[in-house]
């Protein structure tokens, strides 16, 4: 029987909490479906790693996990630690390396959820943002001197290559291709950002003449914004910069309801290195340690890392358990407006799982 390894790194805060949750679900979803096996690795990387050892994973970690099948992440961000160490620490010295320059996520009103949209109920909104993830905004180039002087200066380059702009639109391209309605919305900034944005432009229209049955359009990310709450259904793909995209999928995930239920796929597509699989909500220290945390953006994450690991039935049956347990009011978690606990959720999925005709 096929084995899949997979590196569990919950992290902190919240990040524990579901991903116990989402190990238990995997667990209970291998068994179900009998035709391969989960063996989960587990990596205390973190901020309480940090505390002890100055660093927040060891300094061969990443050697630790190249070999594995995927990742399941939880969350990096500790209360008694700058957030820039901890997603530099941990999530982005990650990331990075392993070149997942795919970030996938999809954002749905799953049943019994309701959007703060009116006139949402389902279908008006069913999108997938694709976020560049190795350069841009975020490729960490720039520096401090002077500091705490008031001849102080600070830079934050953000740096387009070529390669990269084009590995990302090919990409986008190729996953609205996928989906009925074949439609790509690319975001930019080419007004006020004239030379990077511009190239996003350019590369946008050469790599569309490879795609001639999809049809795409241009947005500003600033009018992005209205348009995904005014014409929700206008909308399907997606591709934006780090740093545009990771705004406009909080955005996304808020409109679908909560940012608990929200997944994320950090994909390497040449398949070099692992992917990593997370929700997208962070720590949550001001629910942490009470276990009332969302496991469902956990669960659709690992939906995600069963079809990146071509276990497609698999996937479809933990989707569909998904949107049953959702569907209930009696598994809703305080951020939806209910009073259930992480472990009724998922209790409630696993019972859905064995339950589920798929
Ligand atoms: P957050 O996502 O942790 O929390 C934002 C709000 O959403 C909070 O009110 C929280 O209670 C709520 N929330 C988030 N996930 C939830 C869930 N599953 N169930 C119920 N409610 C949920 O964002 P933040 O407060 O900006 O960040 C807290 C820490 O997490 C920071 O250190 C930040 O750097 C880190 N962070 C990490 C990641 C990551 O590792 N991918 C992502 C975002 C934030
Ligand atoms: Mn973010």
């Amino acid at each position: 029987m096929k084995t899949y390894a997979i590196a569990a790194i919950p992290g902190d805060g919240i990040g524990t909490e579901v991903v116990a949750a989402g190990i238990e679900a995997l667990t209970a979803l291998a068994k179900r479906q009998g035709s391969f096996e989960l063996r989960f690795d587990h990596f205390d990387w973190g901020g309480e790693y940090y505390k002890k050892h100055g660093r927040m994973m060891p300094e061969n970690g990443r050697d630790l996990i190249r070999k594995h099948d995927a990742i399941l992440f939880g969350s990096a961000g500790h209360p008694d630690i700058p957030d820039h160490i901890t997603l530099w620490g941990l999530r982005l010295a990650i990331c990075q390396p392993f070149d997942q320059y795919a970030n996938v996520r999809p954002t749905r009103v799953l049943p019994g959820i309701t959007s703060p949209l009116r006139n949402v109920a389902g279908p008006e909104l069913d999108w997938v943002i694709v976020r560049e993830n190795s350069e841009g905004e975020y490729s960490g180039v720039g520096g401090r001197v002077h500091q705490g002087s008031p001849l102080e200066v600070a830079t934050d380059v953000a740096m387009f290559t070529r390669a990269g702009v084009e590995r990302i639109m090919r990409f986008a391209f190729r996953l609205a291709q996928s989906r009925p309605r074949k439609f790509l919305t690319v975001v930019t900034k080419s007004n006020a950002q004239r030379h990077a944005m511009v190239m996003w432009d350019e590369i946008a229209t050469q790599i569309a003449a490879e795609f001639k049955d999809v049809t795409w359009d241009k947005m500003l990310v600033d009018a992005m914004t209205m348009r995904m709450v005014m014409r929700p259904e206008t909308i399907d793909t997606v591709v934006a910069t780090n740093l545009h995209a990771d705004v406009l999928s909080d955005l996304a995930a808020a409109l679908a309801g909560s940012l608990g239920i929200a997944p994320t796929a950090n994909l390497n597509p040449e398949r070099t290195f692992p992917s990593m699989f997370e929700p997208i909500h962070g720590s949550a220290f001001d629910i942490m340690g009470k276990g009332v945390a969302n496991p469902i953006g956990t669960f659709w994450s690992a939906v995600m890392m069963l079809d990146h690991l071509g276990e497609k039935d698999g996937a479809g049956r933990l989707m569909k358990a998904i949107e049953r347990v959702t569907a209930d009011k009696r598994f809703h978690t305080p951020d939806l407006g209910g009073k259930a606990r992480t472990a009724d959720v998922t209790a409630a999925l696993i019972d859905a799982i064995h339950g589920a005709n798929t």
